[in-house]
C-alpha cells in the first residue's frame, strides 16, 4: 500500500491536508522532520501513516497518559496494532507488552518520556527494530514554552544509544521561533524538513460579547438551549463561579458537570470522564481543566470571564473543534473582568529572589492589556489573534463575530454624571440593581421601599435600556469613577470622579448596533460555513433529527466498546453520513472518516439506522441535485 491507500483504508479519508503529504514523504525518505501545525490540523496522521509503511516499530513520546490512551484506542478502532507503556500499567503488564513488542506485535508504541530511562525499556529498545522516534507535543522540550518537561531533554540521549539511528520526527502547535529553534537544537535533528503551516484555525468562529456580569448566566443558558446536545466547555475565572454556574445550569436540566482544583481528585477524575464519554456533554471549569483532553467533538468554548492573556485564551478556546468541524469560541466580557484580573495579578507572587520578578510582572500586565484589547477591538478577531502570534493577517475573515457586527462607541458622559448623582443619593448603601433600577425609573416595590422613587435621579435615564445602564456602570467601575465593593452584598460607592469635571474627559461605552439583524448574521454564517465545511447549521430539521439518531447509536456503541464516542466516529463523520445517506457498504466507505475496520465493525448498524429513519419518515424528500435531505 502507499500513503494514500493507508489513509483511505485505515482512517477513511480521501485526501491529505495541508502539510501532511510533505511530512510523510520526508519521513519515508529517511529525513527528520519538524512540523508546526495548529491544534486539530492532523499532526497524528503525519507519523501514524508512515509508521505503517516503515519496516520496524515507531515509538511515540507523548507527555500525558490520557493522550496516549486516547490515541491508542483510536488506532485500535481503526484496526492498527498499537500499545502504550506508562505508569498506568503494572510491572507485569509492562513486561508482557514489551515481550509482545519484541515479537513485532505493534507497529506503534506510545511511551512517556520518563520510560526511556528505565533499564527494561532500554533492553527492549536495543533489540527491537525501531524505525522512527516521534516526539509529540515537542514544545515540552523547551524551557521557553509553557509546559517544559525536564525528561523531554533526555530523549536525545536515548536516541543516541540506539544501535541504529532512527528517523526522528517532532510535532508541536507552538508557533514561537524560539521554541522551534530549541526543538531543532535539543533534539539534534539532522538536516530536518521543517513544515510550518499557518496558525489559523478556519473552523473556529470567534466572538466577543459585552455583557454586564449578571447577564452572563442568561447568555449561557440561552446558548445551551439553542444548541442542545452539543458538547462544550465553559471556562470561569474562579471556583466560586464554576460552582454557581454549574448549579444554575443543572437546575435547568442541562447535563452538566464541573471541574476545578478545589475538588477531590476522584470527583475531578470522574467528572472529566463523564465529559469525555458524553455522559455530561457540558463542563464548567477553571483553567485547571483541559490539559491532555483530546475530545474532538467540543462544539463550543465559552469564556465566562476574560482570561489573563491571549496565550491562555488561544489554548483554552482551541479545545473546540479538534475534529475540524465548525465550532464557536465565545468570550463574555464585562469591565468587571479587568478588575478581577488586575486583582489576581497584584496578588500573584513570584518565587523568592526571582530576579526577573519586576520584568515578569510587567509582562503579565502587558499581556492582560492586550487581552483586553482583543475584547474591545471592533475589527476582525481572527486577524487580531494571528497578528498577536506573529503572523501577517489578511483581509477581514468574514467569519467572526466582529466581521458580522456593527459597533458604535456611545458617549455616555452625561449619563455617567447621573450615575454619580444617584450614588450620592443612595449614599453608597445599595448594589447595582437598585442603582440601575432607580436611574431607569423602574416601578419596583423595593425601590419605593428604600425611598428611591423620591430621588432626583429617579428616572433620569429612562430613555436608556437597563442593560445599557449596567454596561455604563461596569465601564465606570473599570475606569475607577465608582467602586464596587467585594463580598456577598456588593454595593456601589463613589470613586475618584474628579477627572469628570474636565470637559475633555468622556465616558465612552462600546455597544453593538442593534440594527444588524440576527437572522442576517445567521444567514451569512450558514453560507460561509457551508462553503468551508459542513456543519449542523446547514441541516434542515429532518437532517437534524437523523443526526441526533446517529449520535444516540454512536453513544450506545461507545458504551459497548468502552471508548469515548468521538473515537467511534467524529461529529464530522456523522454529519457527512447525514448528508450522503449511504445505503450500502460501498457508499458508507465513501463517508469521510469511515475506514475498512470501522466499516466492518459498525457499518451495518449505521446503514440500518439511516434506512430505518428514511423508511419511517416517508414524507422526507431527498434533493435530486445534491442528494441531501430537504
Ligand atoms: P493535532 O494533533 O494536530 O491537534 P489530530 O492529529 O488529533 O490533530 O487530528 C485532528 C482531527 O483531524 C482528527 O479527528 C483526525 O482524524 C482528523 N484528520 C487528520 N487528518 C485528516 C485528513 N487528511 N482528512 C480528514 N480528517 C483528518
Ligand atoms: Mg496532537
Amino acid at each position: 500500500m502507499n500513503a494514500e491507500e493507508i489513509l483511505k483504508t485505515y482512517f477513511g479519508y480521501d485526501s491529505f491536508r495541508k502539510g501532511q503529504k510533505e511530512l510523510i514523504d520526508s519521513v519515508l525518505s529517511g529525513r527528520d522532520v519538524l512540523a508546526v501545525m495548529p491544534t486539530g490540523a492532523g499532526k497524528s496522521l503525519c507519523y501514524q501513516v508512515p509508521a505503517l509503511l516503515l519496516s520496524g516499530i515507531t515509538l511515540v513520546i507523548s507527555p500525558l497518559i490520557s493522550l496516549m490512551q486516547d490515541q491508542v484506542k483510536a488506532l485500535n478502532e481503526a484496526g492498527i496494532h498499537a500499545a502504550f507503556i506508562n505508569s498506568s500499567l503494572t510491572e507485569t503488564q509492562i513486561s508482557k507488552a514489551l515481550a509482545l513488542a519484541l515479537r513485532g506485535t505493534y507497529k506503534i508504541i506510545y511511551v512517556a518520556p520518563e520510560r526511556l530511562e528505565s533499564a527494561e525499556f532500554l533492553r527492549f529498545a536495543m533489540h527491537g527494530q525501531i524505525s522512527m522516534v516521534t516526539v509529540d507535543e515537542a514544545h515540552c522540550i523547551s524551557q521557553w514554552g509553557q509546559d517544559f518537561r525536564p525528561s523531554y531533554v533526555k530523549i536525545v540521549d536515548f536516541i543516541e544509544r540506539l544501535p541504529e539511528r532512527p528517523v526522528v520526527s517532532a510535532f508541536t502547535a507552538t508557533a514561537t521561533k524560539t521554541v522551534q529553534t530549541d526543538i531543532l537544537c535539543v533534539l539534534k535533528l539532522a538536516d530536518p524538513k521543517v513544515v510550518v503551516t499557518g496558525f489559523d484555525r478556519e473552523n473556529l468562529y470567534y466572538r466577543v460579547e459585552h455583557l454586564p456580569g449578571r447577564q452572563k448566566d442568561n447568555f449561557v443558558m440561552d446558548y445551551i438551549e439553542r444548541h442542545p446536545e452539543e458538547s462544550g466547555i465553559i471556562y470561569c475565572a474562579t471556583r466560586k463561579n464554576v460552582d454557581a454556574l454549574q448549579t444554575a445550569l443543572f437546575k435547568r436540566g442541562v447535563p452538566v458537570t464541573a471541574y476545578h482544583a478545589g475538588m477531590d481528585s476522584t470527583v475531578r477524575g470522574k467528572n472529566q470522564e463523564d465529559f469525555i464519554y458524553d455522559r455530561a456533554p457540558v463542563i464548567v471549569a477553571t483553567n485547571a481543566f483541559g490539559m491532555g483532553i483530546d475530545k474532538s467533538n467540543v462544539r463550543f468554548v465559552i469564556h465566562y470571564n476574560m482570561p489573563q492573556s491571549m496565550e491562555n485564551y488561544y489554548q483554552e478556546a482551541g479545545r473546540a473543534g479538534r475534529d475540524g468541524g465548525q465550532a464557536r469560541c465565545i468570550l463574555l466580557f464585562s469591565p468587571q473582568d479587568m478588575v478581577i484580573n488586575r486583582f489576581l495579578l497584584e496578588k500573584k507572587e513570584f518565587a523568592e529572589g526571582e530576579e526577573n520578578a519586576e520584568w515578569l510582572r510587567e509582562r503579565d500586565y502587558r499581556r492582560l492589556r492586550l487581552m483586553e484589547d482583543y475584547c474591545k477591538t471592533t475589527s476582525c478577531l481572527r486577524n487580531y489573534i494571528l497578528e498577536y502570534f506573529g503572523e501577517r493577517p489578511g483581509t477581514p475573515c468574514d467569519n467572526c463575530g466582529n466581521c458580522h457586527q456593527k459597533f458604535s462607541e456611545i458617549d455616555m458622559t452625561d449619563d455617567g454624571k447621573w450615575v454619580i448623582n444617584c450614588l450620592a443619593e443612595t449614599k453608597g448603601r445599595y448594589g447595582q440593581s437598585i442603582v440601575a433600577g432607580t436611574l431607569l425609573g423602574a416601578k419596583r416595590a423595593r425601590l419605593r421601599e428604600v425611598g428611591a422613587t423620591d430621588y432626583k435621579s429617579y428616572g433620569a435615564l429612562s430613555h436608556r435600556k437597563e442593560s445599557d445602564i449596567r454596561l455604563l456602570i461596569d465601564q465606570m467601575v473599570a475606569e475607577g469613577y465608582i467602586i464596587r465593593t467585594d463580598g456577598e452584598y456588593s454595593v456601589l460607592r463613589m470613586g475618584d470622579f474628579t477627572k469628570l469635571r474636565d470637559e475633555d474627559t468622556r465616558i465612552m461605552v462600546r455597544m453593538a448596533e442593534r440594527n444588524v439583524s440576527l437572522a442576517e448574521t445567521k444567514k451569512n454564517l450558514a453560507e460561509k460555513m457551508g462553503a468551508k465545511s459542513r456543519s449542523t447549521d446547514s441541516f434542515t430539521s429532518a437532517g437534524f433529527q437523523l443526526f441526533e439518531r446517529l449520535k444516540k447509536l454512536r453513544l450506545a456503541i461507545a458504551r459497548e466498546e468502552a471508548v469515548p464516542p468521538y473515537i467511534v466516529f467524529s461529529d464530522k463523520t456523522l454529519i457527512d453520513m447525514c448528508q450522503r445517506l449511504p445505503g450500502n457498504e460501498q457508499e458508507m466507505l465513501a463517508v469521510s472518516g469511515v475506514g475498512r475496520n470501522k466499516l466492518d465493525k459498525y457499518g451495518q448498524r449505521f446503514i440500518g439506522e439511516i434506512a430505518e429513519f428514511l423508511g419511517s419518515n416517508p414524507g422526507i424528500l431527498i434533493s435530486e441535485e445534491t442528494g441531501e435531505l430537504v
